[in-house]
């Protein structure tokens, strides 16, 4: 079953800026599979999706199955075009309440999955000579200190980090590398942050020039843009979607 259209692979497609990016690359003809651990969240996202999108099930903390899924997809489609890694966890928790294995596991997540699943993505463009794309998803966390989220900041301060030296790297093979750091917005994470801690909220509200919160769209929007010809000579950059909130004062 290749397909001639674009495939793009979304982490934790099923909710959130996931399935806003997903929306936005469906609806722009690019062939999108869904992966997250919620089989029947995911099988929801794809029926409102339509036939343009499929969804895969897989933890991606198991190291071991993102060989596998990524080899099914290039068996099934032949080609990987583009690969948005947005599926992320977080975890409130003062500094010194926070054990190795917590840390651990958040690293697992939003660092080391990231690299693994980049890594066997980028074997197959490599091998089929075409470039292909990567979107890492970071956060205001990276741009400047929020408290009593140590291992989210480590994790999406390595996503950046990663971001350059990946970019820097595979430039020459025509794969761009970008990042988007999403400021506060409107999904089932941020409330969980923000909805129980009003101080936390009108902070974020108070620092953010445009004054409400995005919304997955906004990100699936910027995801767009970066995944397409328009920005074929953009690679290596984090991009702020955040109304503002990295430079408010
Ligand atoms: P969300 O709705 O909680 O989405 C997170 C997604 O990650 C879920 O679809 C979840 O799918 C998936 N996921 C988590 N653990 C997984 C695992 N082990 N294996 C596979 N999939 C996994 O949150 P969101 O707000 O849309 O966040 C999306 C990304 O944006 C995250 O990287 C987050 O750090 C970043 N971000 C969000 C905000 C914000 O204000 N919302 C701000 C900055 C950055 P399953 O439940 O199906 O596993």
């Amino acid at each position: 079953m290749n397909t001639t259209k674009k495939l793009a692979i979304v982490t934790g497609g099923g909710s959130g800026i996931g399935f806003a990016i997903a929306t936005q690359f469906v609806q722009h003809d690019i062939y999108t599979v869904l992966v997250g651990r919620d089989e029947q969240k995911l099988r929801r996202a794809c029926e409102e999706l339509g036939p343009n999108s499929e969804c895969y099930s897989c933890d991606l903390s198991d190291l071991h199955a993102i060989p596998v899924m990524v080899d099914r997809i290039i068996a099934r489609y032949g080609h990987i075009d583009i690969l948005v890694n947005n599926a992320g966890i977080n975890m409130k928790k003062s500094f010194t309440d926070v054990t190795d294995d917590e840390f651990q596991a958040i690293m697992q997540i939003n660092v080391t999955a990231v690299f693994a699943l980049s890594r066997e993505v980028v074997k197959h463009q490599l091998d089929k000579k075409v470039g292909g794309c990567i979107i890492n998803i970071s956060s205001m966390a990276s741009q400047y200190g929020i408290p009593k989220v140590i291992a989210y900041t480590a994790s999406k301060s390595a996503i950046e980090g990663m971001t350059k030296a990946m970019a820097t790297e595979l430039s020459p093979y025509g794969i761009r590398i970008n990042c988007i750091a999403p400021g506060f917005i409107a999904t089932d994470m941020s409330a969980k942050a923000l909805d129980a801690d009003p101080e936390r909220k009108a902070k974020a509200l108070g620092r953010t020039p445009l004054g409400y919160l995005g919304q997955p769209a906004d990100i699936g929007a910027a995801a767009l843009f970066l995944a397409s010809d328009a920005a074929q000579y953009i690679t290596g950059v984090v991009l702020p979607v955040d109304g503002g909130n990295a430079v408010g004062f």
